[in-house]
């Protein structure tokens, strides 16, 4: 009668089946602990929503946690940005988020876009900032529609601490004050900041 494999040889055989496993997925190029960077992003279609990618002409709920592009930013923007959206919506203005936390690579790719558009890497700049110096990209801005949820932001929304940032973007916003304060002039535009 054959014996059962003895309990010390089967733990050795599934350890081994673990590692050929990490091998494999380790040949594939998978970082378990994400400290690989995601690959330039060639168009939008290789953006998702892990790059808190929203495609023009959409928007998402300032709750929508489960979405990076919300979940990723800055705890108290997030927080006074929820509490504004509230406030607005028993005012009967309903406030969407078009644009939050974006990855690095998304941020290149509308910077890539804008220099081709404006065919100037000046004029593109006064729009787009690059992934160093975007605050998308640090979680510390977002982008407010439709018109208007602008406008009773730009007139609320320093009770929350929330500013327009530059004269060109009336949908940009960040936590700029403390709540109650007035907020700074905009800046012209974001190449002035
Ligand atoms: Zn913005």
């Amino acid at each position: 009668m054959p014996q059962p494999l003895p309990r010390t040889l089967r733990a050795a055989a599934s350890a081994l089946a673990v590692s050929l496993i990490a091998l494999t997925l380790g040949g594939c190029g998978f970082v378990p602990d994400g400290s690989t960077p995601a690959p330039a992003a060639a168009s939008e279609a290789d953006l998702g929503d892990d790059d808190g990618y929203i495609p023009d002409g959409e928007s998402v709920s300032p709750n929508a946690d489960d979405l990076p592009t919300i979940a990723n930013l800055d705890l108290d923007l997030r927080t006074a940005l929820q509490r504004a959206a509230a406030d607005a919506a028993a005012d009967g203005v309903e406030m969407f988020v078009t644009d939050g936390w974006r990855s690095e690579r998304y941020q290149q790719l509308l910077l890539d876009n804008a220099i081709r558009n404006y065919l100037s890497e000046e004029e593109a700049r006064k729009w787009v900032k690059t992934p160093e110096e975007s605050t998308h990209v640090k979680g510390l801005a977002v982008d407010i529609g439709p018109t208007d949820a602008d406008s009773w932001l730009s007139q609320h929304g320093n009770d929350y601490g929330l500013c327009q940032t530059y004269g060109n973007e009336m949908w940009h916003f960040e936590l700029a004050v403390r709540p109650g304060e007035t907020c700074p002039a905009p800046l012209s535009d974001a190449s002035a900041g």
